[in-house]
């Protein structure tokens, strides 16, 4: 069985971070992740999404304000379709940059998954 200097569970901001550090000091570290994407609560449900969303929010919001401004809006739509995808957009690109980090790392970091390996080479936990 292979071993690692350290084995921090969670690919959140704080694992993350931890394991990314550990391999820069040198160690063989293994980041067990079972959410099948790192960045945790914050990227993948919570800081980053959630922002994402108000943005589109606010600017929705904001039509009902420009009136005063003298601005006519004739058609105001909003297709959530297209809002759920600017979203999800962002929340991949940023879970793919934590990835590439990971990545460049290699051999010294390993991702696991509990859905699967997530990145090459990487010892999979049950
Ligand atoms: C809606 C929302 C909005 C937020 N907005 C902000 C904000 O604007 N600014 C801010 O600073 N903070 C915000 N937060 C808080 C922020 O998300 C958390 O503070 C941050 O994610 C904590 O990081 P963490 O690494 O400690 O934990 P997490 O991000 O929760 O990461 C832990 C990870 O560990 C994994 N895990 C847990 N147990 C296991 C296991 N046994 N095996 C494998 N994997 C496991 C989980 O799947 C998870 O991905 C928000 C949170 C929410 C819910």
């Amino acid at each position: 069985m292979k071993s690692f200097d350290l084995v921090v569970i969670g690919g959140g901001p704080g694992g993350c971070v931890a394991a990314i550090r550990a391999a820069q000091l040198g160690m063989s570290v293994a980041c067990v992740e079972g959410r099948g994407a790192l960045g945790g609560t914050c990227l993948n449900v919570g800081c980053i999404p959630s922002k994402a969303l108000l943005t589109s929010s606010a600017k929705y919001a904001e039509l009902s304000h420009l009136a005063a401004h003298g601005i006519g809006v004739i058609d105001k739509t909003l297709d959530l379709g297209t809002m759920m995808g600017r979203k999800d957009k962002i929340v991949g690109d940023l879970t793919k940059g934590i990835a590439f980090l990971f990545k460049k790392k290699r051999p010294y970091l390993s991702v696991c998954s509990r859905q699967g390996f997530m990145v090459p080479n990487c010892t999979r936990f049950q």
